[in-house]
């Protein structure tokens, strides 16, 4: 089964934390609460979400 992996240093962030789902919209919510939390941004905009869902790797 494939899944999407993301990995915030794919971002430019020195952070370690990745994760990963069978689906984009499956690890978004968590992702947005890892930014919440890790690097103070209360709420993505559209573009940021674009760019982080530019970072996401299909792996099998
Ligand atoms: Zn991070």
């Amino acid at each position: 089964m494939a899944k999407v992996h993301y990995r915030c240093s794919d971002l430019g962030y020195q952070c370690s934390f990745e994760y990963e789902g069978p689906k984009p919209e499956d690890i978004l919510p968590r992702i947005k609460m890892h930014m919440k939390y890790a690097h103070q941004i209360q709420e993505l905009s559209p573009e940021e979400i674009e760019k982080v869902k530019s970072k996401f790797k299909t792996v099998e």
